[in-house]
């Protein structure tokens, strides 16, 4: 801001910017497009599953006099849209929450090694029915001070897509190391692995590499954004090492803390 005594003694205040070129307002700009694609891509994603929720809604209504048992199958539609919507929602919330600095992350010592543990537990049957074999190489006894939840939330994203981009038969395997200075998480996987280009903005928000398959997957592009803000929370980053049609590894490497 420029102070400016006005001719009449007012106090004008005049903000830099309007002296300066177009130019500079070009980063707000951009800001203010990047936001308002990001509500337009958001609403869109949210009124899909909710077309259905209300097409379904409607057939039952039609069919009152019917016995409920014969409208199941109506009703789980309903109630497997309405959980994709919820975790849908609950993800734009937290993105929301980490625009406005609202995400406050817990630093509390917690046993890494057996978080990995628990994660293999988690998603083995998954990993299973998919015809993914998942194994783990986890180093015993790492402890880490930070938010176990979103470290977790982080976690099984890399392995729900680690599952999801691999094709049968395949293999992923979740690994624990610690190094001199970092912990490091690595999933790697047998996948269908990244080109360059999809490696450079596979961290931005609603991005898919291929929108009709992975739609199919039911991802619908935040996972690894969320993913990516969580660690970056924790001060650490996510590396990718992937070569197409051979696979990809997403490594989490967090700072190692101070246990106190
Ligand atoms: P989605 O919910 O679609 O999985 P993500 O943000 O988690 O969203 O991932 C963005 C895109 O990155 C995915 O749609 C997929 O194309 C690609 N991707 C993520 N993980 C992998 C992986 N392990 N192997 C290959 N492609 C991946």
């Amino acid at each position: 801001f420029l102070l400016f005594i006005g001719s009449g003694g007012i106090l004008l205040l005049i903000p830099i910017s309007y002296f300066l070129a177009g130019k500079s307002l070009q980063p707000i700009k951009e800001t203010f497009e990047n936001q308002k694609k990001f509500i337009a891509d958001a609403s869109h994603e949210l009124r899909t599953p909710l077309t259905v929720i209300q097409t379904n809604v409607e057939v039952l209504k039609l069919k009152e006099d019917e016995v409920l048992k014969d409208n199941i199958r109506w009703l789980n539609n309903i109630s497997l849209e309405s959980e994709t919507m919820a975790h849908l929602v609950s993800e734009l919330l937290l993105i929301a929450q980490a625009d406005n600095k609202k995400v406050i992350m817990k630093k509390e010592v917690f046993d890494l090694s057996a978080l990995c543990a628990e994660i293999i537990d988690l998603m083995f049957d998954v990993a299973r029915e998919n015809e993914i074999a998942l194994k783990g190489s986890i180093a015993e006894g790492i402890d880490y001070k930070g938010d176990e939840e979103r470290i977790k939330q982080a976690i099984r994203i890399l392995v729900d897509n680690a599952i999801k981009y691999t094709p049968g038969e395949g293999t992923v395997t979740l690994s624990l190391t610690m190094t001199k200075r970092n912990v490091c998480i690595a999933v790697k996987d047998t996948g269908v692995g990244l080109t360059e280009e999809a490696k450079k903005k596979i961290f931005s928000r609603f991005y898919r590499v291929d929108d009709a398959r992975n739609r199919e997957k039911g991802g619908v592009g935040l996972g690894l954004s969320i993913a990516d803000m969580i660690v970056k929370q924790h001060n650490g980053k996510i590396k990718i090492d992937s070569v197409p049609d051979q696979g990809s590894t997403f490594t989490i490497v967090l700072p190692k803390t101070i246990l106190k």
